[in-house]
């Protein structure tokens, strides 16, 4: 089966569009996100309504998603995402909250595991270093794990030698997921933080355990026109033309 594996949306409907034009055009019918379809973007009812709408769609759910459906506190985020956060209240239907409130912290179907932040704190953990990723080796079952949350694309997995190794995943760097336990993160597709501003997403096929991530170019300027239009702090608009 081929998936389409991608994270954090945050809400960046022109970004999602183009990802899920991009997909189509690859013939991806199944689809798997890991959280943050929610917060910092403008138009957050825009993109849950087109992620219901796809015919096989499952996600987790990520520290956002859970802030906005209140699982969890607004203590610990900061005054923009915060803001954000309101907005997003305000401007989901009552169908959308219901399907982000019943969205789980970890899905594990048959071919591999998913979660936003890491197996051990699902969402909360922002997973960066090889010493984090062995303290999580033994948390989840099935390899290969996704995981979004520092909305940069990249690989952690064991070598032949059982020790760990990780890098960036840079656009067109296909992984094939062997022996030992491997995690990917395909990076954000509605606000990427390494320095490339493209919507970043993946395709994972689960029978040559093929992982590979692309970059889709999107209109970053109306996203940020619909930042300022809605009174959400300018400074989210800006991050994504730098790509942070
Ligand atoms: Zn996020």
């Amino acid at each position: 089966m081929i998936y389409g594996v991608f994270s954090d949306v945050h809400a960046n409907f022109e970004a999602l569009r183009l990802v899920l034009g991009f997909y189509e055009k690859n013939k991806v019918e199944h689809f798997i996100c890991c959280g943050d379809l929610v917060g910092y973007g403008p138009q957050p009812q825009e993109c849950v309504q087109a992620l219901m709408a796809l015919k096989d769609f499952r996600a987790v759910t990520g520290n956002h998603d859970a802030a906005v459906t209140g699982r969890m506190d607004m203590k610990w985020f900061n005054p923009n995402a915060c803001a954000a956060i309101e907005f997003t209240r305000k401007n989901l239907s009552g169908a959308s909250l219901a399907f982000l409130s019943a969205l789980p912290e970890k899905l594990e179907p048959p071919d591999f595991t998913v979660v936003h932040g890491s197996p051990r704190k699902p969402m909360t953990e922002y997973l960066l270093g090889e010493n984090q990723f062995l303290d999580n080796l033994k948390l989840w079952e099935v390899s290969p794990c996704f995981m979004g949350h520092t909305h940069m694309p990249a690989y952690f997995r064991q070598n032949a030698a059982g020790l760990p190794e990780s890098d960036f995943l840079g656009p067109m760097r296909r992984m094939t997921v062997g022996a030992g336990r491997f995690m990917f993160n395909p990076g954000s597709v509605g606000q990427p933080r390494d320095n490339d501003p493209r919507a970043s997403c993946a395709i994972y096929d689960t029978v040559t355990k093929v992982f590979e991530v692309f970059r889709v170019s999107y209109d970053i300027e109306k996203t940020s026109r619909l930042i300022n239009e809605f009174k959400l702090p300018v400074a989210l608009g800006e991050r994504l033309a730098l790509g942070f």
